[in-house]
């Protein structure tokens, strides 16, 4: 069933055996101090204390990681919120570890003020989007100056020159519905899909931004409930196969009536998020159907050979159905492509398009990866010699003061 994407992938994904979770994991990167937004070289606390509140992250700086939407008012406030914080206490803002984490002293008092707003908040759907907004400003903040913005790899690691950018076929658009715990993860793969296709073509969602889902659901209002897919697989009868569900729409179609979807494109929902977060998304993507259009079954499609993705080796947790974002979109496009109807539009090429940015991503994590463990290797290495060098000295200060 699956078509060329599909064999090149079992081809291509002859990857080197990465442990699930490495020594480097667990182990916390370098520290990183909040940058004031000019990125000056002066100190970071004097930079951050200087700056205008507006300027902490400008609209241009926040849909350069990959969105065109405005900067969401409820990041924004936290973010003005927490440089605030660090100008009244003697705390200085660090980030470190996977996921930009706050560490150190402001974190022990960052985090008694959030757990205050938060257990303050009555409604739950306010708690959902202050924890969003919290998890994305502490991304933000902790990977400024740190990670690249459009490939989300730490600037050292940068894959965006090898990204070869394709053009998504105009009447589908991705929606990738991203848990905001997978912002900024640099081994997300939703992030591969703007990156070729472009952010019109594949655009951000963040679970809980109010900005993020109104512009979204606005959309699927305008193109109506047929026109709506949610990737995600369940054995709830209504759940067609690729096949299934486009099947008869798409039969008999010729090249011109295929030029409609171009005007009111197919929208198809891809959730990004390990398996936990995944059933969360899938749950508020049919309370907001059920507000929407009255009923609750979301129209699902499921992939008839769903392809265990090479990214699950570098991912802690599991993806929904072991099929990170990036391989579900290439398995979309491949079962679509074997439509004879719509096989003149090169779905299998943009598939492999995608395909090529997993493999370039892939590597890109891999290389970083062993060159960290050398790099962990050396610095332990050093940290032996220095301990020995350092009570070498100390004996040697004691006989000369005796
Ligand atoms: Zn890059």
């Amino acid at each position: 069933m699956l078509s060329t994407a599909g064999a090149l992938r079992l081809k291509r994904y002859s990857a080197p055996i990465i442990r699930t979770r490495t020594k480097m994991d667990s182990r916390p990167q370098a520290d990183r101090v909040f940058s004031p937004p000019s990125y000056s070289s002066s100190p970071p606390r004097d930079g951050c204390k200087g700056g205008s509140d507006d300027a902490v992250i400008s609209l241009q700086e926040w849909q350069g990681w990959g969105t065109s939407s405005q900067f969401p008012s409820s990041v924004k406030k936290i973010v003005k919120d927490m440089v605030a914080l660090e100008r009244t206490t003697d705390a200085q803002m660090r980030f470190g570890g996977k996921g930009g984490k706050l560490k150190g002293d402001f974190k022990l008092i960052e985090d008694k003020k959030h757990r205050a707003t938060y257990q303050a908040l009555v409604d739950s759907e306010k708690k959902i989007q202050f924890f969003s907004a919290r998890q994305i400003a502490c991304r933000l903040l902790g990977s400024r100056a740190y990670l690249c913005q459009k490939c989300w790899l730490p600037l050292e690691d940068c894959m965006c020159s090898k990204i070869t950018p394709s053009t998504l076929w105009h009447g589908i658009r991705f929606w990738v519905y991203m848990h905001p715990k997978d912002f900024l993860r640099q081994n997300n793969t939703g992030k591969l899909l703007w990156q070729v296709f472009g952010v019109h073509a594949a655009t951000l969602c963040l679970f809980g931004i109010a900005e993020h889902e109104e512009i979204m659901w606005n959309a699927f209002k305008h193109a109506g409930k047929s026109m709506v897919w949610c990737l995600y697989p369940s054995d709830d009868p209504s759940t067609k196969s690729v096949q299934d569900a486009f099947e008869r729409s798409l039969a008999g179609l010729k090249d011109q009536q295929l030029m409609k979807y171009e005007d009111s494109p197919l929208n198809f929902i891809l959730i990004d998020g390990t398996w936990n977060n995944s059933a969360a998304i899938f749950s508020r993507l049919k309370e907001q159907a059920k507000l929407v259009w009255g009923e609750e079954d979301l129209s699902c499609i499921t992939l008839a050979m769903p392809g265990v993705s090479v990214m699950h080796k570098l991912r802690p947790q599991p993806s929904w159905d072991r099929t990170c974002t990036a391989a579900a979109a290439i398995g979309l496009l491949s079962e679509l492509h074997v439509l004879p109807e719509v096989s003149s539009l090169h779905l299998d090429k943009q598939a492999e398009a995608v395909e090529d940015a997993l493999v370039v991503l892939l590597e890109a994590l891999t290389s970083r990866r062993l060159r960290m463990a050398c790099r962990w290797k050396t610095s332990a290495k050093s940290a032996t010699v220095w301990a020995v060098g350092g009570r070498v000295w100390k004996m040697q200060k004691k006989s000369l003061i005796s």
